[in-house]
Order: C-alpha cells, then structure tokens, then sequence
C-alpha cells in the first residue's frame, strides 16, 4: 500500500468527493458563525447546521469538506490515547436531501479500499442495533460477512441532540493488529483501547426526535459524516499514533530538538511531547481564526492551551520562549491546506510570543509559590487548595485553575473550586465598582486611555462615504488586542475615515468596516482624546487584526438623513433671528438621522404666528435651492465675514465656514448638504421652554416629515373609524357628540333631582314643633351623604327656622346628617351634638359644627332608632 502524506490524503478525499458531484468548501473557520450553542467547531458538521436545519439554502446539495476541529473535552486523552489530540482535521461529506445510505456506504468503501487502499480483511463497519437497512448494504451489497459488521445501541450508533433530528451511524474501525490491543478477554471492535481503532462515521439523519422521544420519518433525509485525517494517515502509514503522521511528526520533532530529548525514551517525557505538540496545533490555528487569549470563553481556552503548553515545555527542561519557533513548523505542515496559516504567520507568532512572556514572568515565581502552598497543605494534613489561594495564582501569576487543578492532581491534591469562584466574583465586583465610567455601549472607557497617545485618525468623510485604510488599533470592550473574532464587540480605529464621529451636536455615522475575511458593524462612531476617531460596534463575520487593510462603508441613508438635519438647523437658526430678533442665540443642538433640536435664548413662548413665519422661511429657503459651500479660513478671517460662531466656543486655528447662498454662515465642522433643495421640506412639531430664558425646537425634514404626517394620518383614520365616520366628517362628528352628551348630561341631572324628591315623598307630613321650634327627623330610602346634604338644605329652607335630621342606607353604608337654622340653634340646637348622641345606634361615629354635622355607620337596622332619638335630644337640647 503507498504510504500517502496527510496533505496527499487531504486532496485526495475531496478530489473523490467531486468526482461524486460534491461541492468541495474550504474549511470554515474554528469561531463558530451565529451559534451560541458551541464555543469552537468541533466537527465538519457544526458549520453546514444552517444547511441541515433549512435556515439557509446551501450552494449546492452535495458538499465535502475538511474542516478544522477544536475539541476541549477530548484533552484529558490528549498524549494519553494515539487517537486523540484536541485539534484535528475532519473530513467529511454531506447530503442535504440528496443521496442517502446507499450511496454513501458504498463511497465510504470505494474511498477507502479503492482510491486509498487499504485492506479489506482489516476493516470492520459497525451498524445502530435497529438499522437493518445498513446492515444489510454492508451484508448484502458491499459482501462484508455479517459476522464482521458490529451492532452497537444507542450510546454509540444514534446521533441525538435534544429534539430534532437525528438518526443512527454506521462506523468504520480499522483493525491495526495485535501489538496496539490491551490483551484482555473480549478486546474487539468497540474496545476503549488503540487496537481497533474509529476512522470513520456516517450519520444518517432520518427522523425528527419530538423531544419526548416520538420519531418521525424526516421528509429530507441528510447524510453527515466524518472522518479525522490524522486517523486515516496513522493507518495509511501504518504508524503508532497520529502524533507519528508525517505532518504532525515533523512537529513532535521539532519539540524533542528544542527539548534535547528523544522520543520513544522517557514515557512521561513522552506524554509531555504529544501534549505540546497537540496544543502548539490548536493555538495556531484559534490564532489564524482571530481568537486571542483572554480569560474567558474561547480565549480561555487558548490561553489554558498555551499555558499547558509552556508549563510542559518547562518539564522538558526547554528554556526561555519557544511556541512560536514550534508554530512556525505548524504552518510549514499545513499552509498547503490553510493558506491564511502562511498570511498570518506573523501575527501568530506575535501573540503566542506575548502570551508566552507573561506567562514566563511569573510562572517560575508562582510554581515556587504553590509548592510552599502545598508544603503548608501537607503539614496542615489537607488535600484541598482553598479558593483563596487558587484565586492568588491564577490572579497575580497567571495560572488557569485548571492549570493549579492539574499540577496538583498530579500529586493527588485538588483545588477548592467553589471557593475559587467566589474570589473571582468578589474581584468582578470591586472591579465593575472601580470603573463607572463606560461609554453608552458598555464599553469600560477607561480602555481608550491605554492607547499610544501618538496613534491619531483622519477624518476624511466631508467629500466620500467610503475609504481605505490601515486598522491602526483594536480594542474589545475591556483590553487593547491584536484581533477582533466573529461576535465580539469592540472599536476599530484606522489611519483614515469616512465616518463622522459625533460632535457638535450631530450624531455619529454607523455602517460597515470590511475586510478580506471580516465584516464588522459599526454602531456608532466617537471621537475621543488627541484626534482618535473609534468605530464602536460588532464583528458580524471572521475576525480583524491590527494592520488589516480595511474598506469603511458609511451607511448613506441616513447619513443623508443627518446632513438635511443638520443644514436645516443652520436655516432655522437665521430664521429665528430674523422672525424674533438678533437676541436667538445657540444654546445647544442635536441632530440625528431622524430629526432635529434646537435650543436658543428667546425669554417668551413662541406664538403659532411666530412658529408658522419661521417653518415658512425654512422651506422658502429649501425652495431657493441655496448652495451650500464650504471655505476652511482662519478663525479671525472667518469672524470678519460675520460667521456666526458660538459664544466661548474654543475654536481651531483653521475653521470651517458653511454658508447657504446669501441667507446663512456659520462656523461648522458637521455634515450637510450640497444644496438646501435636498432637504425638500422642513416642519417643526414642537416649541417648548427648557430652562429660563431657553426655548427648545424639535423639527424634521425630508423624508422624517412624511412619516410624521403619515403617521398623523394613520391617527386620524384611526380615530374616525373608532366615531363611526370619515376624517373629513370628523369634526361634525364630534360636534354632534359633544351635544348630545351635553344633553344627556342635563337630562340625567334632572332624572337624579326628581328622584331624590320622589325619595322625600311626603316627609313634610314628619315635621313636629318643639318648644315653638320645627324638628324634622327622617328616614330616606337610597340616598348618599351628597344627596343628603342637599336635601337637608332645601328642607331647611322650606322649613323657616328648624332642625333637620336626616338618614339614609346605599349598600349598607349609613349616612346621618343634622343641620340646625341660626333660629333654633339660639334655643340651643346643635347639629353636632346631636350627631354625636344619635351616631353610635347606627354603628358609627361623628360629629361637626352646631349647624351643620355628619356621620356615617355601618348598621343600617339602627336607622330607626336613630331617628326616633333624634327627636328626643333636639327636645332635650331646645328645653
Ligand atoms: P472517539 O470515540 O474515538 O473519541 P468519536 O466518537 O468522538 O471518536 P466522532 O464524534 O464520531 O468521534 O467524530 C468523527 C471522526 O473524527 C472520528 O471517527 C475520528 O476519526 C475523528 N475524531 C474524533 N475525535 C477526535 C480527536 N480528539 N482527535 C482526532 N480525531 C478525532
Ligand atoms: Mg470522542
């Protein structure tokens, strides 16, 4: 058999693909695209999910490709096993729909027997313990025995995810002889040792799990399948590991030369070889992908790998920096494969370079550290490092905790995790508290500060919307960096411009910054200290790094839409003079894409006629089709053209003049218009005071004015159809509605006073003379404390002089109320102590003045009784 290259075998599988009708894709990149579900692709599946689910149409239905692999969960086995490394190549191809088992078992065998040749007698398929169906292929097609093809459950031959599809595999084992098995009894396909060993995995996607475990028929069947490259070369070259293949082997060389060590002579020094030469892979290429180091997510996973990587180094005795000498090797191994490998060489070496220095810094210092720690831990008699401590390595000496975790576990300690993580909280806290400034994106400002203060920006955006330029500085939100990575958020700044950046009151530009193998979406753009203009927002696609060239694209709506806001504010400032008077000075502005504010002395609120002549000239003015024309002058030259300027305004030593025909100049370094017609119409919505002696305009132009009124119209048509009529008709309509409740209104006042009367009913008839003195004590039926009053007044007043008690009951609730005329409180009447006397009957209390006094209670049984004591303490107060 040829003993192929890894690169050869790379070509090799693709080129079969092709010739099968597949569209061969290069590997996309390790930083997975829009999925949150994943922190690096971990197989040549992840990237196409879109294609699979139907999110997004694929370029064609059949596809084949070798995709980069990071997988973190293997790297307890990484150096251990010969088949694992957490970086590795897969290769793979995909039906969306298309072909389905048949074909794709039978390539898998013509692939591997035919075009790469290797001996049918040692290959092994195994098949889901229910799929006859790729039993029988196997069996019945490709003539494999059956006592050669495995059936495995579901743990190892159903690929699942949740709900969703899903559907059984079909693997290939190579059986690579006797020397690589583990001897024990039963050692055969399915064994967890080297000897029978996966290369291959098709995935038949065929039914959709419900989430409860109901499948259903898929009416689009997928194939998925994978193969690691790595794996297929160690059986190609009938080798012991894939730390042995020619490409990774040259590496493995590479790190015993630094190490002045052999392979093959020391099983620990062994371990420590394949270790770094595993890792020293996955750095470079999460590098190549723009991943950096940081403490967290995908960053901390390549700083972990780094640090691993470093700390074995030191086990092998190599000294001083040397990552990058082995990552140059890296790229030798695989440019052929990753060109972008060959173009970012020396980026990558640069960062594992910085990473590798603050690493080496500290780490002699800290392993001295820890093993006084673990001295201290051995006298105490404990096995676990507290958090506290964990959090002092890895927060002064830059030690991952699973860094701690490791080196401990080596000797048979742990770490106290939970405690760890609350010092890191605690440190979270302090930290969030220490820096309260942010600007409005979330971004610490204070990063902004660490940028060379030489590092300055051009605006070059007066005459284009798009430029190109050199990214002269990244930052995410917290930490200069050399590269920015599909979803992160950040700032690019770069030589030169076109975005304005806010200022004087006019909002900055979004739009898009592009690069060969990046898209970043700008949010916003700010302009901070020392002329440095930052492009704030999110990497949308790929990764950027300083020294990028990069196309900025200004979004041109509505910039447009700021620059008629913008001019329009210049126009309304002249017309507010002119209609008001010389006293209109600026007191501040905004303008943005969607309207306009303007705040001015003026120590009066405008009137309708006032606000009408300014709108009016505004839109005179857009009518004479002014141009508008810039002059960069001297700032004295410019006041003697009578500019207007702010007041204390600091100004340049050069200067901007707009001036707009005859009827406007202004000192201005904003965006406008090439002629006042763009703005095609301008209409102020609102005029209020904001301070004394400050007024405040909100306006819009263009196409801001048309929806406005659209919406006012939609509010129009709204409201006419909730009146059951037409706008025209609204008015009328209204009209009409506001009399007839007028109407209403009157007739049910009368209803209610006719009612309360018919309650009176002949009460007059109650009326009895006490001591020359007319007392009127009654009980109504249904009337409040309101209706009571009024009762007792017009009762008063048909009585002359008297005392008039009166009760009622809504709902339970009583009222009592007492009124006594001046007459009869000179006899001694006193509507307040009466009240007071009568009040308790009817479960409640109070009181009041002598001529007039109210109550309320709640036991309405007690009416009566109250009534009749009424006329006992009037007699009694007028004795
Ligand atoms: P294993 O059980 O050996 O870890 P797996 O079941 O995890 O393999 P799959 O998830 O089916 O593997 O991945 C498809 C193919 O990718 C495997 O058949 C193998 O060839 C390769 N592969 C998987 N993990 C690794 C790894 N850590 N290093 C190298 N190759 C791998
Ligand atoms: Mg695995």
């Amino acid at each position: 058999m040829k003993q192929y290259g890894v690169n050869e075998l790379r070509r090799m599988f693709l080129e079969f693909f092709e010739s099968k009708g597949h569209l061969a894709m290069k590997s996309f990149s390790l930083v997975p695209h829009n999925d949150n579900s994943l922190l690096l692709i971990n197989s040549g599946m992840a990237p196409l999910k879109p294609y699979f689910t139907g999110a997004e149409i694929p370029p064609r239905r059949r596809v084949t490709t070798c995709q980069k692999c990071i997988r973190t969960g293997d790297i307890e086995n990484v150096g251990k096993t010969a088949r694992h490394g957490t970086f590795f190549e897969m290769l793979g191809n995909f039906s969306f729909g298309d072909y389905f088992k048949d074909e794709a078992i039978h390539w898998t065998w013509e692939f591997l027997t035919e075009v790469v040749g290797l001996d049918k007698d040692r290959l092994y398929p195994s098949v889901y313990v229910e799929d006859d169906e790729a039993f029988n292929i196997w069996n019945k097609e490709i003539g494999i025995p059956a006592e050669r093809i495995f059936r495995f459950g579901k743990e190892d031959n159903f690929w699942e995810h949740g709900a969703g599809p899903c559907g059984p595999c079909s693997e290939v084992y190579y059986d690579r002889g006797e020397k690589y098995g583990c001897g024990k009894p039963g050692c055969t396909v399915g064994c967890d040792c080297d000897r029978y060993m996966e290369i291959w995995n098709n995935v038949f996607t065929q039914f959709d799990n419900d989430g409860h475990n109901n499948y259903t028929e898929l009416k689009q069947k997928n194939i998925d399948t994978g193969m690691g490259l790595e794996r297929l070369a160690s059986v190609v070259q009938d080798v012991d590991s894939i730390f042995d293949v020619d490409t990774v082997r040259a590496l493995r060389d590479k790190v015993c030369e630094l190490a002045h060590t052999e392979y093959k002579k020391d099983e620990q020094k062994d371990v420590s070889i394949r270790l770094i030469t595993d890792h020293i892979r996955s750095a470079t290429f999460m590098i190549s992908d723009g991943i950096m180091p940081t403490n967290e997510g995908r960053g901390y996973v390549l700083r972990r790998l780094i640090r691993r990587a470093a700390r074995h180094g030191r086990l092998l005795g190599i000294e001083g920096k040397f990552l990058a000498k082995l990552s140059e090797t890296v790229i030798e191994g695989s440019k052929d494969g990753y060109p972008e490998l060959d173009e970012k060489r020396e980026f990558i070496f640069k960062v594992l370079d910085q990473e590798e220095e603050k690493f080496n810094k500290t780490i002699d210092q800290g392993l001295s550290i820890l093993a006084d720690m673990e001295a201290e831990m051995e006298a105490k008699g404990e096995k676990v490092l507290s958090g506290e401590n964990t959090f002092k390595l890895y927060d002064t000496y830059g030690f991952p905790v699973d860094l701690t975790k490791e080196i401990l576990e080596e000797k048979g300690l742990s770490v106290d995790e939970k405690g760890f993580q609350a010092a890191m909280e605690e440190q979270r806290v302090k930290a969030r508290e220490a820096r309260a400034v942010t600007n409005y994106m979330g971004a610490d400002a204070t990063v902004y500060d660490q940028i060379d203060p030489k590092v300055t920006s051009a605006f070059v955006g007066y005459d284009s919307l798009t430029a190109e330029s050199e990214i002269t500085v990244l930052t995410t939100d917290s930490e200069l960096t050399e590269a920015l990575t599909d979803g992160q958020s950040g700032t690019i700044f770069v030589k030169e411009t076109p975005f304005y950046a806010t200022m004087g009151g006019q909002q900055g530009d979004t739009g898009v910054i592009r690069s060969e193998n990046g898209e970043f979406e700008v949010q916003d753009t700010i302009k901070l200290r020392g002329g440095k203009i930052g492009h704030v927002g999110r990497v949308t696609k790929g990764m950027f790094k300083v020294s990028d060239q990069v196309t900025l694209e200004v979004a041109a709506k509505k910039h447009a839409d700021t620059c008629k806001n913008h001019s329009a504010t210049h126009l309304l400032q002249k017309a507010l003079k002119t209609v008001l008077g010389s006293h209109v000075e600026q007191k501040g502005s905004l303008v943005t894409p969607d309207r306009l504010r303007f705040d001015f002395s003026h120590f009066e609120a405008m009137t309708p006629e006032e606000i009408e002549k300014v709108e009016a000239q505004v839109n005179q003015e857009i009518q004479a089709a002014l141009p508008v024309v810039t002059d960069v002058m001297d700032i004295e030259e410019a006041k003697k053209t009578g500019a207007m300027a702010l007041f204390g305004e600091k100004y340049e030593e050069k200067v901007r003049v707009v001036s707009m025909g005859d009827f406007s100049k202004e000192l201005c370094g904003g965006t406008h218009v090439a002629n006042t017609s763009q703005i095609m119409v301008f209409k102020i919505v609102s005029e209020a005071g904001i301070a004394a002696g400050v007024r405040r305009i909100e306006a819009l132009t263009g196409d801001g004015v048309f929806a406005y009124y659209k919406n006012v119209e939609e509010q129009l048509q709204e409201a006419a159809k909730t009146a059951k009529t037409t706008p025209v008709n609204l008015t009328e309509k209204i009209e009409h509605l506001l009399a007839e409740i007028k109407e209403l209104h009157s007739e049910n006042e009368a209803l209610k006073s006719k009612a309360a009367k018919d309650a009176l009913g002949d009460v007059m008839d109650q009326v009895r003379d006490i001591n020359g003195v007319k007392v009127l004590a009654a009980k109504l039926e249904g009337v409040d404390m309101n209706g009571l009053r009024d009762l007792g007044d017009q009762l008063k007043e048909k009585l002359g002089e008297g005392v008039v008690v009166l009760a009622s009951a809504v709902d339970g609730k009583v009222s009592l109320m007492a009124t006594a005329t001046d007459g009869a409180q000179k006899k001694g009447a006193h509507a307040g102590n009466l009240i007071k006397a009568i009040a308790g009957l009817v479960g409640g209390g109070g009181g009041g003045r002598p001529g007039m006094a109210q109550a309320g209670g709640k036991n309405a049984d007690g009416i009566d009784a109250a009534i009749a004591k009424a006329a006992e303490v009037a007699a009694e107060q007028m004795k």
